[in-house]
């Protein structure tokens, strides 16, 4: 047997970043910049007023006060988007809107509230035209001044190569003018269940028969993972099928994954087929569940190689254990570090026995209290029971060498979302 941890580094070592892709930037949310995106422009471009009012010149205001106000010749007005084309001069001032570029010869900003425009107007009513402006308060140079290239400067790295795009990161790419980034590829990533046992969700009911339910949870995480999941169906217990069926996925996918047939105690055509249609080895990795697991690569046509994970059939296993080593081999691929979930340390409500010491990933809810957390199991927690993954917001994790955990001890718990 062998560890989760050395399972996982053995599976990364046969797993390599994907290259390249131009993709428009809203395109690319989730993927990782394979380029440093520099910016070809200062960003704001300009000098700009951060505040609805009048462009003036300090200095002209600097005896203001709410008695006394100082009077300003209005000698023009400028809306974002467009330049006023003359200078303010000495006793001058320019009715100016948010974003606009400073005017010329004025060296700071006085909003509405300040001076006698201050009265509110019912919404969408134009101004009286106005030939003079009275300001109350003094204003220092620079007052709500957005000044040029405050947020990027040009030719500056904004954005290094390895960069995961969030939602910010997508509009700072648009910010600097771009319309498309080169980021790391997803990974296409082939799902295939097999078993004479398997139905599609969607046919009838037949004895002896149970849903394909493998396939969809585990193309769900891919999906979330940020790989694009290729549903390959359901391959029979028969070589024909199966090798037609992997044949299928190589074609098109980066990471091929199977659930079922992997057990070492069942003779299984999945088995001898995997073996002969590629390097696999298989594991039993000190784990519950999920104890049994393959793992190699398969050449694809034009010689590609293409890792393979070959889950446990149980459909809580096959989900631990895509958890567990599939996504961070979608991440790797992704060019994304690898991916760490949240772990809290949670007072545990149930007895977990641990006898064979293997890694156990029980699952439950985790909930806050007393400024701590508690932990309670979803219920029977045996590996088909697929409702007790649904039911849960995290896995206690009771470690190789503890043989039991007792209520009230304290645990580990990831937490799932
Ligand atoms: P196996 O590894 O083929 O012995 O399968 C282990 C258990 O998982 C058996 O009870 C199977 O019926 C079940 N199983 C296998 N594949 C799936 C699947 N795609 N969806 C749901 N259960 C499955
Ligand atoms: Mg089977």
């Amino acid at each position: 047997m062998i560890s989760v941890d050395e399972a996982l580094e053995r599976i990364l070592s046969f797993v390599d970043v994907l290259e390249p892709e131009e993709k428009p930037v809203l395109d690319a949310l989730g993927q990782v910049l394979a380029e440093d995106v520099a910016s070809p422009i200062d960003v704001p471009p300009l000098d700009n007023t951060a505040m609805d009012g009048y462009a003036v010149r300090a200095a002209d205001t600097e005896t203001a006060s709410t008695d006394q106000g100082v009077v300003l010749r209005v000698i023009g007005e400028v809306a974002a988007g467009y330049r006023f084309e003359g200078t303010v001069g000495p006793g001058e001032a320019v009715r100016i809107m948010t974003g606009a570029p400073v005017p010329a010869g004025a060296d700071a900003i006085v909003p509405f509230e300040e001076t006698d425009e201050a009265v509110p107007r019912p919404y969408g009513a134009s101004p009286p035209p106005r030939d003079r402006v009275i300001v109350y308060k003094a204003a220092r140079v620079g007052a709500n001044i957005r000044r040029a290239a405050e947020d990027v400067r040009r030719g500056e790295v904004v954005m290094p190569a390895g960069t995961v795009l969030r939602p910010a990161q997508v509009g700072v790419a648009a910010s600097l003018g771009r319309a498309t980034v080169r980021v790391i590829r997803r990974p296409v990533v082939a799902v295939l269940s097999t078993g004479d046992e398997l139905l599609e969700p969607g046919q009838a009911p037949e004895p002896g028969k149970i849903y394909d339910s493998n396939e969809y949870s585990v193309a769900a995480m891919v999906a979330e993972a940020g790989g694009i999941p290729r549903m390959l169906g359901i391959a029979r217990d028969t070589p024909e099928a199966l090798t037609a069926k992997i044949h299928e996925g190589l074609a098109v996918a980066d990471l091929l994954v199977t659930s079922a047939g992997v057990s070492r105690g069942d003779y299984d055509v999945v088995k001898d087929v995997l073996a002969r249609e590629g390097r696999v080895d298989f594991w039993t990795v000190r784990m519950k569940p999920g104890k049994p697991l393959a793992f190699g690569t398969f050449t694809a046509p034009g010689g590609r190689t293409v890792p393979h994970l070959g889950l446990p059939g149980n459909p809580v296993s096959s989900m631990v254990s895509f958890e567990l080593f599939g996504r961070p081999a979608i991440y790797k691929m992704m060019g994304k570090p690898p991916p760490e979930r949240r772990t809290v340390r949670a007072v545990c409500r149930d007895r977990i026995d641990n006898r064979d010491g293997r890694r156990v990933y029980a699952r439950a809810i985790v909930t806050p209290q007393d400024g701590g957390y508690v932990a309670a199991l979803t219920g029977p927690q045996g590996s088909g029971v697929l409702t007790s993954m649904a039911l849960a917001n995290a896995f206690v994790v009771v470690p190789e060498e503890t043989d039991a955990v007792r209520p009230g001890d304290e645990v580990t718990a990831i937490l799932l979302d």
